[in-house]
């Protein structure tokens, strides 16, 4: 080595010692104030051919007296997952672009239901680089105010150009004024939030509800998972050999209800039935590994089931973040 080089060398090495001194003790630049905002709430992943596009809604907290079940269990459980009796829940739509067809299944509260929190799935499908006006099809889970708040605003559509569909047990069920009048006050605004959504696109005809269990568009099929409500309809995502299914509220609260899908949430229009539906769906999509998108586990609500080690029910295994290629 040139002596010429040795002497570049010991300079370099001195000018960054120099350097990391400098910032050691560089002077305190001013306090910087805290930004107090979080990412857009929006994660994407491909099923097949397909762009699946998790949108935030919100978050807030179900309290944990609203569960039923053994009070010491879900207790235990709930502090297992250090989580107290106000259990942070999150509220999520997915958006399947198909290629052909952009397609909503669930949309949010639309600040017609919950905490204020809630309402922000538009804002954040515009973050994620679509228009509500794009929107082919909204499909959904079943018309609780945190699925299908979200489709009006002022009494008109918020997705001007999309055909609104669900299972026809769950239309029927909430938009009739005869059930609602013999429903207790606070189950009242379920069914007010059902009517006056449907409204705007009951008056355009853009409102279909469904029966039978057909493909819908190429690729996305109902899902029957009954008990949540009367026409509580899951969707199945198909493409190239990859299946998502999109679950609605099959579980509210995972750290509970995946070890013991036994427990139920007072949300539930038929307990019974949607204990039944979530235990074989449990044993069935633990064995078949499918992808779920789930409304109500934690942002983005993709994950998968296993059975637990414990041997006691199952664990919920969220998807990884993973860039696109
Ligand atoms: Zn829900």
């Amino acid at each position: 080595m040139k002596f010429s080089t040795i002497i570049a060398r010991a300079v370099l090495a001195l000018s960054l010692a120099c350097a990391s001194t400098f910032v050691a003790v560089a002077p305190a630049q001013a306090a910087a104030p805290m930004q107090h905002k979080q990412v857009p709430g929006f994660y994407r992943t491909m099923i097949g051919d397909y762009e699946v596009t998790a949108l935030y809604d919100g978050g807030g907290s179900i309290n944990s007296n609203l569960l039923h079940g053994d009070p010491a269990l879900i207790q235990s459980l709930l502090a297992r997952s250090f989580q107290d009796d106000h259990v942070s829940a999150t509220v999520q739509g997915f958006l399947v672009n198909t290629g052909s067809k952009l397609v909503l299944i669930d949309t949010g509260a639309g600040g017609h239901w919950g905490p204020p929190t809630l309402g922000k799935l538009v804002q954040n499908l515009k973050a994620s680089g679509y228009k509500p006006e794009q929107i082919d099809l909204v499909l959904l889970t079943h018309l609780h105010g945190d699925h299908a708040g979200g489709i009006y605003e002022n009494g008109k559509r918020v997705f001007p150009n999309a055909t609104v569909m669900m299972k026809k047990a769950d239309a029927d069920f909430w938009l009739s004024k005869e059930i609602m009048a013999q429903a207790p006050e606070d189950a009242k605004i379920f069914f007010k939030i059902a009517q006056d959504g449907a409204a705007p696109y009951l008056a355009a005809g853009q409102w279909k509800p469904f029966e039978g269990m057909d493909e819908i568009v190429p690729g996305i099929a109902p899902y029957a998972i009954p008990g949540h409500t009367p026409g509580h309809t899951g969707y199945m995502i198909s493409s190239k050999g990859q299946s998502l299914l999109v679950w609605g509220d099959v579980a509210h609260v995972g750290a509970v209800q995946m070890p013991h899908p036994e427990v139920s949430i007072v949300f539930d229009s038929d307990s019974e039935s949607a204990v039944k539906t979530r235990e074989a769906l449990l044993v069935k999509l633990a064995a078949d590994k499918t992808m779920i998108a789930a409304a109500h586990m934690p942002f983005p609500g993709l994950g998968r089931i296993r059975k637990a080690d414990t041997g006691v029910g199952y664990d919920w295994v969220p998807a990884t973040f993973v860039d696109l290629r």
